[in-house]
């Protein structure tokens, strides 16, 4: 069985981070944990946490599982998503009332939000607003957040205004800019709704906006799916993923065959957790390739439409400066046929060069001039 590595050496700068949101008691620790104990279960090292709730959380991912099934690598690494979870949102926390100021800052450095929605039923767990309304509440911690983002782009426009009226000419983008993203907030629409450019996303990062940024619902349905999340999609504008929270933390806590036979008797076909993480990738636009070498098979996560160089550059910089082309395969193939060398073999391995934009599923062979 090959070994699955997980530690602090593999918290990078560049670790896309979610971010968990959502009222208290909707089930964002659950989930949280849950995704952490499916994560310390690929991992014989002690699960990392690096300071309280945020953990690095290995992305699930089948098809390693079967790369590695069919390459038995000495190691396998995944791909792995940084999940930051805040104290729950409550009403007025713009307003820095509760645990305001914490949360917003907490979330400063998250590249996604991920919306936890409680639709469980369940009379024993309190509903902070007392009736199980996931629409209601989704609109209600929206709310929130623009109140936030209003208040924090009035005092950075504030401070900028003496700026701006000496030396117009100089910050005329800037307060273009920002002008626009104030009048959104005023009409009580979210930044995202302005379909920000990567660079303003940046901008936005920098300031600590929050609603600029790519969101997912998670739609917490319970054991007992009071709300079909195809319905939620619509109503609320941006994909939903459904899970139970609960159910999925205690199937990650059971030993891997007893977990699948328990997956098979209650019919839950993909784990939530899984589609969590492929939907997270999604949103963040991030695409995950392969490398094979001395005996370790692992993923990286990069954006789509990375050109190979740069993809190369994530394994190693020398990769980058001397690249030379990358032999290319879609996993599937690996699998059928066990080796990168085989397929090679074959004829069947992809020769391309510096154009060439590594695509979700590609086992990867850098060739590169070492410096
Ligand atoms: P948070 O405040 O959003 O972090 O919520 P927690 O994760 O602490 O969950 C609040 C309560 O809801 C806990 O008692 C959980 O056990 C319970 N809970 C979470 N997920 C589920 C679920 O899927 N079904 C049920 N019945 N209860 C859940």
């Amino acid at each position: 069985m090959a070994r699955f590595f997980l530690g602090r050496a593999h918290y990078t700068p560049e670790m896309p981070e979610i971010g968990l949101v959502g009222l208290p008691n909707v089930g964002k620790s659950t989930l949280f944990n849950a995704l952490t104990a499916a994560g310390a279960e690929v991992s014989n090292y002690p699960f990392t946490t690096i300071e309280g709730n945020v953990g690095v959380v290995p992305v699930p991912d089948p098809r390693l599982g079967r790369l590695a099934a069919a390459l038995t690598p000495d190691e396998v690494v995944p791909a792995m998503l940084r999940v930051v979870d805040v104290a729950g949102l409550v009403e007025g926390a713009s307003r820095g009332e509760g645990l305001g100021n914490r949360f917003l800052g907490e979330l400063r450095a998250v590249d996604g939000l991920a919306h936890v929605l409680r639709c469980f039923e369940d009379g024993n767990v309190a509903h902070v607003l007392g009736r199980v309304d996931p629409v209601a509440d989704a609109r209600l911690v929206e709310t929130e957040l623009l109140l936030a983002d209003l208040e924090l782009l009035q005092g950075a426009i504030e401070k900028r205004r003496k700026a701006w009226q000496t030396e117009p000419r100089e910050h005329a983008v800037e307060r273009q800019r920002w002008e626009r993203w104030l009048a959104l907030l005023e009409a009580g629409e979210a930044l995202r709704r302005g379909g920000p450019s990567a660079e303003e996303v940046r901008e936005q990062k920098a300031l600590g906006l929050l609603t600029g940024r790519p969101l997912l619902y998670v739609a917490n349905v319970g054991e007992t799916r009071i709300a079909p999340p195809e319905a939620l999609a619509g109503r609320l504008g941006a994909p939903v993923v459904a899970i139970t929270a609960r159910l999925e933390g205690e199937l990650a806590e059971l030993e891997p065959e007893e977990r699948a036979e328990m997956s098979t008797a209650l019919d839950l076909g993909a784990s939530g957790l899984e589609r969590f993480a492929e939907a997270a990738f999604e949103l963040l636009g991030l695409v995950r390739f392969y490398t094979v070498a001395h005996g370790k098979l692992r993923a990286w996560a990069v954006p789509r439409d990375t050109p190979a160089p740069q993809a190369a550059g994530r394994v190693h910089g020398d990769m980058e400066a001397g690249f030379i082309r990358a032999q290319v395969a879609g996993w599937e193939e690996v699998v059928e046929v066990g080796s990168l060398h085989a397929l090679q073999t074959d004829g069947r391995l992809r020769v391309e060069g510096r154009s060439y934009a590594v695509r979700d599923g590609d086992v990867v062979e850098f060739l590169f001039r070492a410096p």
